[in-house]
């Protein structure tokens, strides 16, 4: 998008700022770390999405996910705006635009006297049955995470990691597949996925994703049977796959079940040494943020000029980006997580906490 040459330049009106990004006109932060008068906020993971805010613009599924872990701490006014629909905020025009990562996920479009700035929030390129996939956005700044934003981080086909998952339960049928999922988005994709692969059986989930499973299934979202693992006696659970958050994959919980295959599903899995520290039998390769080459895609699809590089590795990104013709910068914004962080503390928080800060930030 070529901006109007009366145009102000995007610096002018969008800035980091100690809470987060700061759009100056709008007088509203985007994801911001600790509570503000007005957020806009791109998705319902747990670094992006706080509580407290005293106004909130979502989309209505971020919201429905905000309040379903927040309760009253969700937000003092909750506004929801759904994809493709438009809201002046202060002059500024905000919009979402589809991100592909989780339900809801969006990119915040901004627009200030003709000048367009898409922060993309996370996102991913690869198909998921869960949630709408990302649309590119044409405008003049284009800020995105690079999570994964190293050429090491090359995501296999996600089916094919499905597929590894239902081989491995054919070798083992004795024993009972333990998948650590995050709770918000990746649990609900496996299942969708492995559906999708033909699995009918039930699938066996931990407490702490069921709240999030029913609030994808009131969205329309097809999970098929699931049954809560609590309850299930051991031997009834050979053979069987369960869902549980990350953190419960290693402790007394998963030792209770049938001889555990220990799985993990996350695109660290990429990284042989993490699986290996996690105690993960089985790495299952399946990612909710865009991968290398699919940043790189992202790039050229949505051909903004100039794009910022936030939440994660930037310098590569930033370099390759540079070298592929656009105007490229780190922003550096601070609590921002590799992914959901473990489960435990994010999904209940008490009201009114402060939600822990990610420590992890690189491979
Ligand atoms: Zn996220
Ligand atoms: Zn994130």
């Amino acid at each position: 998008m070529a901006r109007a040459s009366t145009a102000p330049h995007p610096e002018t009106w969008l800035e980091v700022r100690p809470a987060g990004l700061y759009c100056i006109p709008g007088d509203f932060y985007v994801d911001p770390a600790r509570p503000v008068e007005r957020a806009v906020v791109t998705h319902g993971h747990a670094d992006h999405a706080r509580p407290n805010n005293a106004a909130v613009l979502a989309t209505p599924e971020t919201l429905a996910i905000m309040r379903s872990r927040y309760r009253e701490a969700a937000g003092g006014t909750l506004e929801p705006l759904a994809y493709g629909e438009g809201r002046e905020v202060n002059g500024v025009k905000v919009a979402f635009a589809p991100a592909g990562h989780v339900l809801g996920s969006a990119q915040a479009v901004l627009e200030y006297r003709g000048s367009r700035i898409v922060i993309s929030g996370d996102y991913k390129r690869r198909e998921d049955p869960t949630c709408t996939a990302f649309e590119p956005v044409p405008c003049d700044v284009f800020v995105t995470e690079a999570t994964f934003g190293l050429p090491v981080f090359r995501h296999p086909p996600t089916d094919g990691e499905i597929a590894k998952l239902l081989e491995s339960r054919r070798l083992f049928p004795e024993r009972t597949h333990v998948v650590g999922a995050y709770a918000l988005g990746k649990a609900q994709r496996v299942i969708a996925l492995l559906r999708r692969a033909g699995y009918e059986r039930p699938i066996w989930i931990h407490g702490a994703l069921q709240q999030l499973c029913d609030l994808y299934r009131d969205h329309g979202v097809e999970l098929g049977e699931l049954r809560p693992a609590t309850a299930a006696e051991k031997r009834e659970m050979a053979g069987e796959i369960v869902l549980a958050p990350p953190s419960a994959i290693a402790d007394r919980w998963a030792r209770r079940l049938s001889d555990p295959v220990t799985c993990m599903a996350s695109g660290w899995m990429r990284v042989r040494q993490r699986a290996k520290q996690r105690g993960v039998e089985l790495p299952l390769i399946v990612s909710d943020h865009a991968d290398w080459d699919e940043l790189i895609q992202t790039l050229d699809d949505v051909g903004a000029p100039e794009v910022w590089v936030t939440h994660g590795s930037e310098e590569a990104l930033v370099h390759t980006a540079g070298q592929r013709g656009f105007r490229a910068r780190a922003l550096s914004l601070i609590g921002r997580g590799e992914e959901e962080q473990e489960t435990g503390a994010a999904a209940k928080p008490e009201p009114g906490a402060e939600p822990e800060l990610p420590v992890e930030r690189k491979p």
